[in-house]
C-alpha cells in the first residue's frame, strides 16, 4: 500500500499530465491505486494522491474501474448537495454541490476508449476524483463560511503533511 499524500503536499495542487501509453508501469500504478483504495476503505483514488502526477483515477461504486485520461464531456445543470470526504483531507466531511449526471470519456486499462453516463453517487465520485487531476480538492468547493469554520482542522492536516511529504519526496 502506498502513502496517501495529504493536503499541503504540492503534488495535490498540480495539474496532472496525460498518460501517453499504457505500459507495464501504468498497469502497476493502477494495481497500486486499487490496493491502496481498498486498504483505506476509499471508493475512489486519483494517482496524485499516491504521489504520481498522471491523469488516472480508480473508483469502485460496485463496478471497479480505472479511468485513464478521463474527460468529462457533459455535466447536467441539475445538481445535488451531499457530504463528501477525501483520503487526502482526513476526518473532514462537508457538503459539496455536484451535477446529478455526467458523461465521461476515458481509456481503460486495455486501451479501449469508453464513454459512460454516470448519475447520482457514481457521478459524484467521478467528479471528485476528476478534480484531483486538475489540482482541485473538495474543500475548494465548500461554502466559505464552512471553510472558515474548519480552518484549524485543515491547518493541522497541512502540518502533518509537511512531515510526511518531505519523507516521501522522490
Ligand atoms: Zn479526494
Amino acid at each position: 500500500m502506498k502513502t496517501i499524500r495529504l493536503l499541503g503536499d504540492p503534488i495535490l495542487r498540480r495539474k496532472a499530465k496525460e498518460v501517453e501509453s499504457i505500459d507495464e508501469n501504468i498497469k502497476v500504478l493502477i494495481k497500486e491505486l486499487f490496493e491502496t483504495m481498498y486498504a483505506t476503505d476509499g471508493i475512489g483514488l486519483a494517482a496524485p494522491q499516491i504521489g504520481v502526477s498522471l491523469r488516472i483515477f480508480v473508483m469502485d461504486d460496485g463496478t471497479p474501474r480505472a479511468l485513464i485520461n478521463p474527460v468529462i464531456v457533459f455535466r447536467s445543470e441539475e445538481t445535488n448537495i451531499a457530504e463528501e470526504g477525501c483520503l487526502s483531507v482526513p476526518e473532514v466531511f462537508e457538503n459539496v454541490e455536484r451535477s446529478n449526471e455526467i458523461v465521461i470519456r476515458y481509456t481503460d486499462i486495455n486501451g479501449k476508449n469508453i464513454e459512460e453516463k454516470l448519475s447520482g453517487y457514481s457521478a459524484r465520485v467521478a467528479q471528485h476524483e476528476y478534480d484531483h487531476l486538475d489540482g482541485v480538492l473538495f474543500i475548494d468547493l465548500i461554502d466559505p463560511s464552512r471553510r472558515f469554520a474548519i480552518r484549524q482542522k485543515l491547518s493541522n492536516i497541512i502540518k502533518q503533511s509537511g512531515k510526511t511529504y518531505s519523507k516521501n519526496k522522490s
